[in-house]
């Protein structure tokens, strides 16, 4: 079976984790900070801190921004359900905007119509979260603009996207955001096995996500509210979590990351092989936006009668996945009021759509029978 995505291990990946397994720290010592580095290099973003998964990393900028009771978070139905689960953690609403038909992405102009009601309403959202589905940045210009203008603050769900580029500069660099959002799950472009990290340039809301990612317990002279008592001394300032990433992960991370521009660029490569080898065939490619250089966490396509060209994928060695059933479809969310029919475009999009194999290993040959078994699904 060829896999919809995997990871890529390099012997210095696994010389990386072994040292430090033969070293004194397994967890907070020097790694994290190394990889929190690698990342504010890669992204151009004044602070990174490190997490145990994106959920968690959307957790707690959730909580930095004070999100809570009585507050809506908005995001999109085409994602995975930690991008709209992090509301409900803080005991907020949840509602969605939909995408762009085009690139499946959040839509600007949708956006705006819903911001225009909200406002009239008076239940503008707190925070909302747009998502670089697939690997492609939403289009943060847009976005950011409209979140100023109604004292919307941003969170990118970058999750897909570590080495994509938008407007010429990197996803991460929080131009258009307060906080941006990475997941490092094995299937993602870079991998520390489960892990995630949130970049910011706001110090504040860094300090926060620090606390809020280690039980809120803090040795920070400037933090602290009582006179320390001596060098043992901590306070808890907070309710936080146990979020932390462990030095194996970071150590994994970082070696990764020295190979990210060749991971993206080879994912470039492929997709663009993609766009040629499918370009007679019956379905849909995903669509490039000018501004976006993708990531290509996944290539989406579009084909009529889904079920049975999925099936036949699978039943001949191919292993398609599908990417995004809508959030609000969930039973979870449909008994909080929602249900189909509610966002049209991210629905149309999801009964058409199948991931197809893409990752940095992927091997012309295996590119080359993932397009012969597509054709035979889609003419025979
Ligand atoms: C993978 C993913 C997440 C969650 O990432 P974890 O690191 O597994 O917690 C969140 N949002 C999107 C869009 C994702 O693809």
């Amino acid at each position: 079976m060829i896999p919809y995505g995997r990871q890529d291990i390099s012997d210095d990946d696994i010389a990386a984790v072994e040292a430090v397994l033969r070293s004194d720290f397994l967890t907070q010592g020097p790694a994290v900070p190394r990889f929190e580095a690698a990342i504010m290099a890669e992204t151009g973003a004044g602070y990174a801190l490190a997490v145990n998964s994106a959920t968690s990393a959307l957790h707690i900028a959730c909580m930095a921004l004070d999100l809570g009771p009585g507050d809506w978070l908005w995001t999109v139905p085409n994602t995975f359900v930690a991008s709209s689960n992090c509301g409900i953690y803080c005991g907020a609403e949840v509602d969605f905007v939909d995408i762009d038909p085009a690139t499946y992405v959040m839509c600007p102009k949708a956006l705006e119509a819903k911001l225009v009601q909200a406002e009239a309403a008076g239940k503008l959202p707190k925070v909302l979260i747009p998502v670089h589905f697939a690997g492609q940045s939403a289009d943060m210009a847009a976005i950011g603009a409209l979140a100023r203008r109604y004292g919307v603050r941003v969170i990118e769900d970058a999750s897909h996207a570590i080495g994509a580029r938008y407007q010429g500069a990197p996803v991460g660099n929080c131009a258009h955001s307060d906080i941006c959002v990475f997941s490092f799950h094995p299937v993602k472009i870079v991998t520390t096995a489960e892990g995630g990290v949130a970049t910011t340039n706001d110090a504040g809301l860094a300090q926060r996500m620090d606390l809020h990612r280690s039980h809120g317990v803090t040795r920070d002279p400037a933090l602290l509210q009582g006179e320390s008592a001596g060098g043992w001394y901590y306070e808890q300032v907070a309710l936080g979590y146990n979020y932390r990433m462990t030095e194996m992960q970071a150590a994994l991370g970082v070696s990764q990351m020295t190979r990210l521009t060749q991971f993206v660029a080879r994912r470039n490569a492929l997709a663009a092989r993609y766009d040629d080898l499918l370009a007679g065939l019956p379905l849909t490619r995903p669509a490039q936006h000018p501004d976006s250089y993708s990531a290509y966490h996944l290539y989406p396509v579009q084909v009529e009668d889904r079920a049975r060209v999925f099936a036949y994928l699978r039943e001949n060695g191919i292993g398609v996945n599908v990417h995004y059933i809508p959030v609000h479809t969930q039973p979870f969310y449909r008994a909080r009021g929602f249900d189909w029919g509610d966002f049209p475009a991210s629905e149309g999009y999801y009964n058409r759509a199948i991931s197809i194999p893409l990752y940095a290993g992927l091997t012309e040959a295996d590119q080359d029978r993932v397009v012969a078994v597509l054709a035979e699904a889609l003419n025979g």
